[in-house]
Formats: C-alpha cells, sequence, structure tokens
C-alpha cells in the first residue's frame, strides 16, 4: 500500500544551508519539515535535545502526538535498539565504510542480514512518518536526514512515495565550513575536515544522489547559491515537483531581504532550526577569500567532474 503523502527527503552533504531551506518548506502550506528524523532515537529520545520548538521531544506538544499515534507513546519505542538498527544500515561499527551501504540496499540479495535489518528499520520510519502525516495532515513530509543511505532506505521502501529534494553547495563553500571550529548545541564541537578529505566526500555523496536518480527516484536538484538569491522561483518548483503547486500568497513569508520564519519541531540539525522571526537570506561565499589557493586548488581538483556538472565550474565551449 503506498501512502497518500510524499516524503520530500532533502539529500546533501552538511553545510549545504539545508535546514533553512527545510524550514521554509515547512511554512508552505500541505507541507511539515520534521528535521533529521534519524536522530529522533539517539539525539531527542536518548540524549533529551530539544527541537526546534526549544522543548524536549517529551514535552513538545506535537511529537507527543506523533509519539501517541505511531507507537501508543515514547515510552513504548525502544530507542536504543532503533539507534542500533540505523548504526547497522550506515554499517556502524563494521570495517566497512558508509558507501558500501548503498549496494547492500540496492540489491538485498547481497547480504540476507543486512536486508533483515534495513527491513525492520524502515518499518520503524514507515510508522513514524504514517504518524507525522496523521498529526500534522500534511501530504509534504520534510525529511532532513541527508545521509545518502537513509536516502536510499526510504527510497527503496516499495510502500512510500520517496522524492528526492538534492541539494548542492560549491564544494570549496562546503569545505571552507568544515575547517571551522564550531561548538554544538550540548557539548563537543563540530567535526572539522580538511580541505581535500571534504572535497572527496562531497564527490561520493553528490554521486550517489546521482546514481539514485538514474535508477529512476524522482529527483529535484536545487543548488543552494541559485536558491538563496531566487527562493520564491526555487520553492515554487520544489512544490510543483512534488504535486503541491503554490499560490502567490503562499510565499507572502519571504520578503527581499529574508525570510519570516515561525514555529517548527525540527529535530536536530543547526542551530538554525531554533531563529524565529525575521532572519537574513544571503550566500555564504567566504571561501572565496578564506580558502588558501593551495587549498581551492585541491578542493577543485578533487571534485571537478561534479563541479562542472552542477555549473560551478566553465565547460569547455560552453556547453
Ligand atoms: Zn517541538
Amino acid at each position: 500500500m503506498t501512502r497518500d503523502y510524499v516524503v520530500l527527503c532533502v539529500a546533501a552533504t552538511g553545510m549545504s544551508g539545508t535546514t533553512l531551506l527545510s524550514r521554509m518548506l515547512g511554512r508552505l502550506p500541505g507541507f511539515v519539515a520534521v528535521g533529521e528524523v534519524g536522530h529522533l532515537w539517539d539525539k531527542s529520545l536518548i540524549d533529551g535535545r530539544a527541537c526546534g520548538c526549544g522543548r524536549r521531544v517529551s514535552e513538545c506538544p506535537f511529537w507527543g502526538e506523533v509519539g501517541r499515534e505511531a507507537f501508543g507513546g515514547w515510552d513504548r519505542v525502544d530507542a536504543r535498539s532503533a539507534t542500533g538498527l540505523r548504526g547497522r544500515l550506515l554499517l556502524n561499527h563494521t570495517p566497512l565504510p558508509h558507501p558500501f551501504a548503498l549496494p547492500l540496499i540496492l540489491h538485498p540479495r547481497l547480504s540476507s542480514t543486512y536486508a533483515e535489518n534495513l527491513a525492520r528499520y524502515g518499518d520503524l520510519l514507515v510508522r513514524l512518518y504514517d504518524g507525522i502525516a496523521r498529526v500534522s495532515g500534511a501530504r509534504v513530509l520534510v525529511d532532513s536526514m541527508k545521509v545518502p543511505a537513509h536516502v536510499y532506505a526510504v527510497c527503496a521502501r516499495p510502500d512510500l512515495n520517496g522524492h528526492v529534494l538534492h541539494v548542492v553547495r560549491d564544494s570549496r563553500g562546503v569545505a571552507y565550513s568544515n575547517t571551522k571550529l564550531v561548538k554544538r548545541q550540548g557539548e563537543g564541537y563540530r567535526v572539522q575536515r580538511t580541505p581535500s578529505k571534504s572535497a572527496r566526500r562531497w564527490l561520493w555523496i553528490n554521486q550517489a544522489f546521482r546514481t539514485l536518480e538514474r535508477r529512476g527516484v524522482p529527483t529535484t536538484l536545487v543548488r543552494y547559491e541559485t536558491f538563496v538569491r531566487s527562493p520564491r522561483e526555487e520553492l515554487r518548483r520544489i512544490a510543483g515537483d512534488v504535486g503541491a503547486p503554490l499560490a502567490e500568497e503562499d510565499l507572502a513569508f519571504i520578503a527581499d531581504d529574508g525570510v519570516t520564519l515561525g514555529e517548527d519541531h525540527l529535530i536536530a540539525g543547526n542551530r538554525v532550526r531554533f531563529a524565529k522571526g525575521p532572519i537574513v537570506l544571503r550566500a555564504d561565499e567566504d571561501w572565496r577569500s578564506g580558502l588558501s589557493s593551495a587549498q581551492r586548488l585541491a578542493v577543485t581538483a578533487w571534485s571537478w567532474p561534479l563541479l562542472r556538472r552542477f555549473g560551478y565550474l566553465p565547460t569547455p565551449g560552453g556547453d
């Protein structure tokens, strides 16, 4: 049985502006933005981190209702076992790196154990999405988990209508953001990466989402830089692609100098999930002066095939 809602899977590397994009999508009629749902089990239920409204999931009216609707209450959910299943999906605690998960998802016969865990985790996600759809009444669920194995797992479910929102940002901008030391909510710091490592990661992740599109999964490609410059046009295009066309007044929260956000209930994601009121929308291009020429060259060299494909580099002959 397929559902009457679409799961719009935001697919991107980190540092691509997807939290803000998700919140803007969540303001559209018929849409609900729920953040990085794969972190509900560990970051929200176990660690007790706040959702976008500032409350813990156990105290948030929206998530409280979703928990009752989907599972009969969060106390009936074994968050540790769900976290373990998600870890097995990503091949954590195995010698195999994350990219090896993707062929296992596409070809379940390669490993029956993996396929079994994938099915169990998928069942859990379907119950969760069903609960979110019933409580919110939305027809488009915006899930910004982003990581390839999660997106693949959702799109592999025949009982879900997955649609990939592939968000790309210039690899040099991503690499520069990855060099910065940023304190996380709670404790510790965000993972820092060298520019070359960031570029290699950018390449495989974006290639993974292109593979999914080539296999026939409905996909909308959005460039972060285009989105912040023309948010109305891009939101209209995304909404049209998921069969939810917009009226002019649906975009009234966007002004020429920024956007006005309301209260959301996003799980995990960066601090933008807590922002309320007007916020400025501008492309972060600090990398143009922040990266050294050697770093810029290394990142460009590692990522050039897709940088060119996504229009960040001139193509020979201008095609
Ligand atoms: Zn909340």
